[in-house]
């Protein structure tokens, strides 16, 4: 199939969506014109929702084997499309094709769909003593709302939309303005194997995603993207009291303990923090090292980030890419030029070449900044990884724990039972050991504090998108 980068939502068809224009979308690595995004009103998405609750019944009445059927010929859909789906994300997202990056996400976004497919939520006997005989049931909701990022535009639309349409709900996306090509490629590869009008994509601004959170057809909002944001659709849901899946946005601290191999941990560390390029939730945007390893630590982390290639995503030989905005690159800018004038030492990067074309902002690491720094205690969502300093473990902890967020965490060492110790003294919805934002379909996956509350993925997950129901007699 050959994927437009127009306006390509089949399920435009039954809203008869007049949007109110369109415009245009440009390569972040090259500020090439990649195309035109069309920008719908709040009364294009007041059509969407009606279609998807018209068509709700009917969708929720195929049962799960016929559901799941469908989200797996979208998998193959996708795997059909794979290429062309990661080169459009790689130049409206700016990821390069290569790394854990457009292939990758693309190939994930199929695992995604058939994991969902595959998990089972049978009703559960809850009590059964021979006097009550109580039952546990999941209802479908009715129609989801899904408001997205940037940052893995093609994956997290999956991830909301995927448990959702399993659970016999109807589905309105609204993606990011920043990256609504990938988002509408994606939906219309996926609506070639759904029922019309089950799955709608309605690409706007904010004020479609504030209608989207008050809107009374829609009775959950599936949302990822920052705390402020998660907050106002707290605001805008509350009329309607809405389910919410809120995933915000984090500040994950990782912390190396003194027995931690530095060599071994380097390339670990690494994609842990940098993963497209810094601008990922759940990366590692606080390193905490014992003092005793702190300067081995900064060493072989510097030597690996050298090596990793930052270009064009097209280009095969590289796995680093640039910010995907002129915003994201400012904060970043900001953020480290601020560390420096703090008198914060920079091991690599820090200097934005100022005659390259494209947001690119080259790999930065910053060591001796006070953990207080707003490069330390803001969320970065870029390339650039300050290195604390600690003492002691207990001083490690408390400075990891000093944040109002906490989405991930992650502790190295090269005992793992020590590693878990800590762990479960960490405030965050998931401590990786050794690792860092390694996720996992069957794996449950949510923030504590304000990185939000709700589980995606799994059984967890499948949960989420239903309603409970007791049936007692
Ligand atoms: P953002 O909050 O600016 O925007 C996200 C989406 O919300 C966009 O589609 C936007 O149009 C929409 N929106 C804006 N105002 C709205 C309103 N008042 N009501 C409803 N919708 C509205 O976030 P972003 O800059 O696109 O993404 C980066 C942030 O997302 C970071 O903070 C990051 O940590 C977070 N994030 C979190 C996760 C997670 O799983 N926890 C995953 C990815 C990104």
């Amino acid at each position: 199939m050959s994927i437009s980068t127009s306006a390509t939502n089949r399920a435009d068809a039954p809203a008869a969506a007049a949007f109110e224009g369109s415009r245009p979308i440009y390569d972040p690595a090259t500020g090439d014109l990649i195309g035109e995004a069309p920008v719908h009103t709040v009364e294009d998405l007041d059509q969407a929702v009606e279609t998807a609750r018209v068509v709700q019944p009917a969708w929720a009445a195929l049962g799960h084997a016929a559901r799941s059927a469908c989200l797996n010929r979208a998998a193959d859909a996708i795997e059909r499309s794979a290429e062309e789906l990661a080169r459009l994300l790689s130049r409206e997202q700016g990821k390069p094709l290569n790394g854990p990056n457009a292939r990758f996400e693309v190939g994930a976004c199929a695992a995604w769909l058939r994991a969902a497919a595959a998990t089972p939520l049978e009703p559960e006997t809850v009590v059964d003593d021979g006097e009550t005989r109580a039952e546990l049931h999941y209802r479908p909701i009715g129609v989801v709302g899904a408001i997205g990022p940037w940052n893995w535009p093609m994956l997290i639309t999956v991830w909301q939309v995927a448990a959702s349409l399993r659970m016999g709900n109807t589905v309105v996306v609204k993606p990011s303005e920043y990256t609504p090509l990938s988002v509408l490629a994606l939906v219309d590869v996926i609506n070639g194997e759904l029922p019309e009008g089950v799955l709608n994509a309605v690409p706007g601004g904010r004020e479609v995603g504030a209608r989207l959170a008050e809107h009374p057809a829609i009775g959950k909002v599936m949302f990822t993207g920052s705390t402020a944001t998660g907050k106002a659709i707290i605001r805008s849901s509350a009329d309607t009291v809405k389910r919410l899946t809120l995933e915000l946005g984090g500040n994950d601290a990782g912390i190396v303990l003194p027995d931690a191999d530095p060599q071994a941990i380097a390339e670990g560390l690494f994609w842990g923090a940098f993963i497209n390029t810094g601008q990922t939730c759940a990366a590692l945007k606080r390193l905490y090292v014992h003092s005793d390893i702190y300067d081995a630590v900064c060493e072989s982390l510097t030597a690996v980030a050298k090596a990793m290639p930052m270009g064009v995503g097209l280009d095969e030989n590289n796995v680093l890419g640039p910010l995907q905005n002129k915003a994201q690159f400012d904060i970043v800018a900001n953020l480290v030029q601020a560390a420096k004038d703090s008198g914060a030492r920079v091991l690599t990067g820090g200097s934005p070449d100022a005659g390259q074309p494209g947001y690119f902002y080259p790999t930065t690491l910053v060591a001796d900044i006070d953990n207080d720094h707003p490069l330390v205690a803001g969320e970065q969502f870029g390339p650039a990884l300050p290195i604390i300093r600690y003492s002691t473990v207990d001083e490690a902890i408390a400075m990891a724990n000093a944040l109002d967020v906490g989405l991930g965490a992650s502790v190295w060492s090269s005992d793992p039972a020590a590693a878990r110790e800590v762990a479960v003294r960490l405030e965050a919805g998931t401590v990786w050991i050794n690792s860092h934002g390694m996720v996992n379909p069957m794996i449950p996956f949510g923030g504590a504090k304000q990185s939000g509350y709700g589980l995606e993925f799994g059984v967890e997950g499948l949960k989420a998108v239903s309603v409970p129901q007791i049936i007692n007699g």
